[in-house]
Parts: structure tokens; C-alpha cells; sequence
């Protein structure tokens, strides 16, 4: 319902499987999983807002992996229900966080290495994901294709964003494809060129 990007990774070697923001829908999710044949071994959530946290409980029922998500977020996850209502949802089943996604952390997915990167201001546990093998990077609500995530939510910082974007994200080379949480994906090089949030004079004011 809320256009959530929800991404499923996969080493085609081992057939290990990644999945990223299970917002909802988890039957096309498995049905991608069964497909591809993967056995997902973590579940990430870039962080606690309802559209991309919403179906995990039930995607890790259905896979037994753990779920990854930063500890900063932990009291954005107990408001589930005031989330739920601000969208006129009802609150889905609550998911239990079995690691704490830290700054610097690893993931391993075949050959490939996942860097998660904390980048807060969108909500103060929001990360990424960087996957320089693939040239790849999962931005969550951070950084969209010509604009950069909400700040005014509780938890959102406007001055922390884009010191994340400009601090992590940017110095990224600038051919790695962004993966947004919502919208299409653009790339690094792209979003220094054209993004308004990202110049001088929007940083100056915010
Ligand atoms: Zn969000």
C-alpha cells in the first residue's frame, strides 16, 4: 500500500539469500525466495518505520533467519501502534530483533561483503547497506532519487541527514547504484549533480 522497496539479495553459488525491508506482501516475497531458490539467512531492516518493518515477523517465521536492525530505532518500534494510526493501519505482528545492525558491522552473503553504514536522521537508527562487490548501495529512507528522507517524524533530524549523505554516502564512487526505500534507483554521481537537498545553499539553511 505505501510503495515500499522491498530488495531480496542472493549469492548464485550458495543460493544464500538476503532480504531488506519486508514491509508487507511476504507471499510474492517467498514466492520470489522459492523461485530464485534461497535459503535467506537475515532479514535487515534499514529501520523501524512501519512500511518497511511491517511484515518481518512473518518473513522470518517463514525463513527462520535473523533480523538485523540498529538499536537506535528500538523505541520507534514500540510506537508501532501510534505508527499504525497515523496511516489508519492496524498494527502488524510485533517482530522480534535478534541483532543490533551497528556502524562497521559485516555481512557475509556468498563471496560478497554487505558494510552496513549507520546514517542517521530519517529516524535515529536508520542504516545502509554498501555492497562494493555489486556496486551497490541500499539507502532505506535516506537518500531517494532527487530528494533525501523526511525529517519530521519523531526521531528526525534535518542537519543529521544530510551529514550522513555527505559524510557516507557521497564519498561512494559515483557510478554505485542507489537502492531507495520508495521510488526509482538513481546513483551517486547522479544525485551530487542534480539533487537540490544536496547543494551548498540547501545546507547552509537547514
Ligand atoms: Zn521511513
Amino acid at each position: 500500500m505505501l510503495h515500499c522497496n522491498c530488495s531480496i539479495y542472493g549469492d548464485e553459488e550458495t543460493r544464500e539469500g538476503l532480504g531488506v525491508d519486508p514491509g508487507d506482501e511476504i507471499e510474492s516475497i517467498l514466492e520470489i525466495i522459492e523461485r530464485h531458490e534461497l535459503k535467506v539467512n537475515a532479514i535487515v531492516i534499514t529501520h523501524a518505520h512501519i512500511d518497511h518493518i511491517g511484515g518481518a515477523q512473518k518473513l522470518k517465521r517463514a525463513t527462520g533467519a535473523p533480523v538485523y536492525m540498529n538499536a537506535n530505532d528500538q523505541a520507534l518500534q514500540q510506537m508501532m501502534d501510534v505508527q499504525a494510526g497515523w496511516l489508519g493501519m492496524r498494527t502488524p505482528e510485533a517482530t522480534a530483533i535478534d541483532v543490533d545492525a551497528k556502524d562497521g558491522d559485516k555481512l557475509v552473503l556468498g563471496t560478497a561483503e554487505i558494510h552496513v553504514m549507520h546514517t542517521p536522521g530519517h529516524t535515529q537508527g536508520s542504516i545502509s547497506l554498501w555492497i562494493p562487490s555489486e556496486g551497490k548501495l541500499v539507502a532505506g529512507d535516506t537518500l531517494f532519487r532527487g530528494s533525501i528522507g523526511r525529517t519530521d517524524l519523531p526521531g528526525g533530524d534535518g542537519r543529521q541527514i544530510l551529514r550522513s549523505i555527505h559524510d557516507k554516502l557521497l564519498p561512494l564512487p559515483d557510478e554505485t547504484v542507489v537502492i531507495p526505500g520508495h521510488g526509482q534507483n538513481t546513483t551517486i554521481g547522479l544525485e551530487k549533480r542534480v539533487n537540490p537537498f544536496l547543494n551548498g545553499s540547501v545546507l547552509r539553511g537547514a
